[in-house]
C-alpha cells in the first residue's frame, strides 16, 4: 500500500495516519516528526530546518526531498509506505512521481482530510504533544496544564512552538497558497479521495477505512 495523506495543519493527518500504520503494518513517513527528531539531535539538517519551521514556512524541497529519498531507497525494492506531510508542494509531488516511477512503482491512493479553518485554529493552539511517543492529544481534556499527561503512554506533554498563535497563521496560509493545488493535481491523476475531518478520531478512521 502506498498512501499520501493531504490536509491543513490540524486536520488530523498525524493522529490518522498512527492508527493506518498500525493497523495495515506499513512504515509512517512524517516530514515533520523527521525535521523535529533532526532537530533534536542539533543536526546541520535539523538546524537549518528549524530556521524555517519556526516561522511557519517550508523547508526548501531540496532538503525535504533528499529525506524522503533516502528514507524510499532504504527500504525494500517495492517500498510501502503512508506519506504524512509530504508532498506538501508542486515540486515536491513531481519529484515524489518520478522518484516512483524511477522504481516502477506508483501511489495508490491520496486521502485529502477536510477541516474548516475555525476548527483548525481551535485544535492547533489546544493542542499537546507526547515528549516520549509523539502522541497527540488536546489540553482541553484536561482540568489544567498541570494534570495534563500523555492518555496514551502517561508520558510528559508539551506545546510545538509552532503552534503558536501568529505561526499557526502563517502556516494555513502557506498550505493555502503552496499545498491546496496538490489536491487539483492528484484529482487530474484520478487518485484522490477527499472524506470530512470533523467529528472523533475514530469516527474519521472509519472514514478512511472504507477508502482502504
Ligand atoms: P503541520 O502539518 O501541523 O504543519 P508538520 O509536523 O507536518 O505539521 O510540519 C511542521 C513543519 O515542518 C512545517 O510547518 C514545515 O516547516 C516543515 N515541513 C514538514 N514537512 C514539510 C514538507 N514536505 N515540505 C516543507 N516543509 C515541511
Ligand atoms: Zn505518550
Amino acid at each position: 500500500m502506498r498512501i499520501v495523506l493531504l490536509g491543513a495543519p490540524g486536520a488530523g493527518k498525524g493522529t490518522q495516519a498512527k492508527k493506518i500504520s498500525d493497523k495495515f503494518g506499513i512504515s509512517h513517513v512524517s516530514t515533520g516528526d523527521i525535521l523535529r527528531s533532526e532537530l533534536k539531535n542539533n543536526t546541520e539538517l535539523g538546524m537549518k530546518a528549524n530556521e524555517y519551521m519556526k516561522e511557519g514556512k517550508l523547508v526548501p524541497d531540496e532538503l525535504i526531498i533528499e529525506i524522503i529519498r533516502k528514507k524510499i531507497e532504504k527500504e525494500s525494492r517495492e517500498p510501502e509506505f503512508l506519506m504524512d506531510g509530504f508532498p506538501r508542494t508542486f515540486v515536491q509531488a513531481q519529484k515524489f512521481d518520478e522518484m516512483l516511477a524511477g522504481l516502477g512503482i506508483s501511489l495508490d491512493k491520496v486521502i485529502n482530510i477536510d477541516v474548516d479553518e475555525d476548527e483548525l485554529i481551535k485544535r492547533l493552539t489546544s493542542r499537546r504533544v507526547c515528549h516520549e511517543c509523539s502522541g497527540i492529544c488536546s489540553i482541553n481534556n484536561f482540568n489544567s496544564e498541570d494534570e495534563a499527561k500523555c492518555p496514551i503512554c502517561g508520558g510528559s506533554l508539551y506545546k510545538r512552538k509552532d503552534d503558536d498563535r501568529e505561526v499557526i497563521k502563517e502556516r494555513l496560509k502557506v498550505y493555502e497558497k503552496q499545498t491546496m493545488p496538490l489536491i487539483d493535481y492528484y484529482s487530474r491523476n484520478g487518485i484522490l479521495f477527499s472524506i470530512s475531518g470533523s467529528g472523533s478520531e475514530n469516527e474519521i478512521f472509519e472514514r478512511v477505512l472504507t477508502l482502504l
